[in-house]
């Protein structure tokens, strides 16, 4: 049986990253960018002023006080026309060209005008005005040629910005993956209905199908196959023309568990059967020439945890994102834990932001079917197999749900 670390290996060395697709920047939030861009401009373009004020030359204010005669107003999108002579100043906006000859702003509560017959003066009266001050010298967050964001990175408001810096109004984007969701069993009713003796509601689906557009791709919805050769096989068929395949249930040992046979018989080639992990033991992953197929065990945490583990390392495997494996976080136990379990363990927990660092807590958790619980949480904590008491405030390994609240 494989270790949890042997199977993101498996999945990461089997799926490569898919196509890509240009799209207009107002549609690309949320997509992965297939290409590094470089910048074509410095930024910012020009010696620019932070502040309403006087463009001075330093020297002139080096004890903090001056008497300069103003020459000329300069505001943001203009060019001054003259070049700063000692004993000169030139009345500036924000985000205005710093004019020849001025290597200093002093902001505008500093400043007194007089305006006498001939001339217009600004009285200065403020700290030792040094070079540099309250302005922003041109190249000074990025240089043209220098590349500000590699492939790969999910695209969030703040890179959008940035990418309109850039001029970037088209990108080159992976193609959003589309994921099929099937759920297996002669128990299932649809949500809509109340079940009878014996059956239980299909709550896999809708919860894959979330994990899935949380994600960031396409969840397509294929219902419930019956545990028969022939409905399993149909609804494989048709879910194979996704890139990515969920099933749920039928991959244990029971007599009705049809999956990965069914699965090979439609032509997915088995990668691994079954990871040391829980829950989720009975995971199976293979691949077709044109989609990639989990077989999720269909116990719902299982279910789920094999979700953040294993099917969102294949989707940002998909879309470039490095690393794609999980990353976890540290948090401290909120609380004493005793674990008991043989096998590595993914433990619903509730990762809060303290004062004084992360803090996890161990929700009430009744194992693989207990969904409920999972509603109090927002994260696994990882439990290594062994026997141990935990102390509270013992650093822990955590890995947070994709879900967004
Ligand atoms: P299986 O792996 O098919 O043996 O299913 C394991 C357990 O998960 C059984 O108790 C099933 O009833 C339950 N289960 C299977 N599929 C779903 C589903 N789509 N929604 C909720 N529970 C499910
Ligand atoms: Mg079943």
């Amino acid at each position: 049986m494989l270790t949890v670390v042997e199977a993101l290996d498996a999945i990461t060395s089997v799926v490569a990253p898919g196509p890509v697709e240009s799209v207009p920047l107002a549609q690309a939030l949320g997509r992965v960018l297939a290409d590094g861009v470089d910048s074509d401009i410095d930024s910012p373009p020009f010696d620019k002023s932070l502040m309403d004020g006087f463009a001075v030359r330093a020297k002139d204010v080096a004890t903090g006080t001056a008497r300069l005669v103003v020459v000329e107003e300069v505001t943001a999108g203009e060019v001054a026309e003259k070049s700063l002579e000692t004993g000169q100043a030139i009345q500036i906006m924000t985000g205005a060209p710093i004019p020849d000859g001025a290597d200093a702003v002093v902001r505008i509560e500093d400043t007194e005008v007089e305006i006498d017959q001939q001339q217009t003066l600004v009285k200065i009266d403020t700290r030792p005005v040094t070079t540099g001050q309250d302005m922003i010298q041109q190249g000074t967050s990025m240089r043209r040629g220098d590349t500000v964001m590699p492939a790969g990175r999910r695209l969030r408001p703040q890179e959008l910005g940035l990418l309109a810096e850039l001029g970037q109004h088209t990108l080159l984007v992976h193609r959003q993956v589309t994921v099929g969701v099937l759920a297996t069993g002669d128990e299932l009713v649809t949500i809509d209905r109340q079940p009878q003796a014996g059956q239980i509601r299909n709550s896999n689906e809708s919860m894959l199908a979330a994990q899935v557009r949380a994600c960031g791709a396409v969840a397509r919805e294929l219902g419930i196959a019956r545990d028969n050769p022939e409905d399993l096989a149909a609804k494989i068929r048709e879910g194979l023309d996704c890139d990515i395949l969920l099933l749920s249930g039928g991959v244990s040992a029971g007599r009705l568990d049809l999956v990965p046979e069914q699965l090979e018989a439609a032509g997915v080639t088995q990668v691994f059967h079954k990871v040391k992990v829980k829950p989720g033991k009975p995971v199976w992953f293979g691949t077709s020439e044109d989609a990639i197929v989990f077989g999720l065990p269909g116990n719902p945490v299982s279910s789920m945890v094999c979700f953040e583990l294993f099917v969102r390392t294949a989707l940002r495997r998909l879309v470039g994102t490095d690393p794609a494996i999980p990353c976890p976080t540290a948090a401290r136990l909120a609380c004493d834990f005793e674990f008991r379990g043989d096998r590595p363990t993914y433990f619903p927990g509730r990762l809060e932001n303290q004062p004084d660092g992360p803090r996890v807590t161990p929700v009430n958790w009744h194992g693989s079917s207990d969904l409920r619980s999972t509603a109090d949480a927002n994260s696994m904590i990882h439990f290594p197999a062994g026997d141990q008491l935990y102390q509270a405030r013992q650093w822990v390994e955590v890995h947070e749900w994709a879900g967004r609240a």
